[in-house]
């Protein structure tokens, strides 16, 4: 499971409120992206929801749980880095069991999630690798490898792909939709590429200085933006 409700969510950091009220339903499943122009609040909304920020009021429910006040660690969560987050002495094999050795699972059951995670994501023949001996989309992979192992309620992706090259970004995107239909696990992915977000979410959330612009399918915001900011942003190429 995976429902995330943010109701009357607001963050401010001293005195400058960067999130107002703000209510939000992440349906179960639902692949939703955070899209809006850089400074808008997405990676801030994104941390709140992680448990990586406090909010400043309101609150959280995680599958209709109050989650407001519960540590990350524990809200069954995956953020999922940018590949620079990687261990470079650390094998792919010990980089994507790493989040498993600190959480002291056995030693059997994390080769089985560390051997699934790395075919589902084809890194089998490259766990005894280190960082530095693979490409920019196969370390991209093993940090995404490093969240399917803890078998997440939600994944959580903060413009992850934006540090590779135009075509690599391409095939990722098609390699974490896919991983999505595969997994049917709930995915939050925050990003100021309107190509991406219009080619990966089911559901938009368009943000702009902290508010909630209009949340909708692709196919909905572009028909049907609700203002012209919403239609400027879907509309006009990067
Ligand atoms: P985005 O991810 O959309 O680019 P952010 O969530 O990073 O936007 O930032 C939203 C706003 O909050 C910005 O004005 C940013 O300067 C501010 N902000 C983010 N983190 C902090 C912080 N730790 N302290 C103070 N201001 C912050
Ligand atoms: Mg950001």
């Amino acid at each position: 499971m995976g429902r995330i409700q943010l109701k009357q969510v607001t963050k401010s950091f001293g005195d400058v409120q960067v999130i107002p009220p703000l209510d939000l339903t992440i349906e179960d499943g639902e692949f939703t992206v955070f899209v809006g122009p850089s400074g808008c609040g997405k990676s801030t909304l994104l941390r709140l929801i992680a448990g990586l920020e406090d909010i400043s009021s309101g609150s959280i429910d995680i599958d209709g749980a109050d989650a407001t006040n519960v540590p990350p660690a524990k809200r069954g969560l995956a953020m999922v880095f940018q590949s620079y987050a990687l261990y470079p002495h650390m094998t792919v094999r010990k980089n994507i069991a790493f989040p498993l050795r600190m959480a002291k699972l056995d030693q059997a059951e994390i080769d089985k999630r560390v051997n699934g995670a790395a075919s589902v994501l084809n890194l089998t023949d490259y766990l005894d690798r280190r960082p530095g001996q693979l490409s920019g989309g196969q370390r991209q992979r093993v940090a995404i490898g490093r969240a399917i192992v803890r078998e997440p309620a939600a994944f959580l992706f903060d413009e992850p792909l934006s540090n590779l090259d135009a075509a690599l970004r391409v095939g990722m995107r098609l390699e974490i939709s896919e991983l999505h239909k595969r997994l049917a696990t709930t995915m939050i992915y925050v990003t100021h590429d309107q190509v991406e977000a219009m080619t990966m979410a089911d559901k938009i959330v368009v943000l702009h200085a902290g508010v909630i612009e209009q949340v909708g399918s692709p196919l909905e915001l572009y028909q049907r933006p609700r203002n012209t900011f919403v239609a400027g942003f879907i509309g006009s190429p990067k």
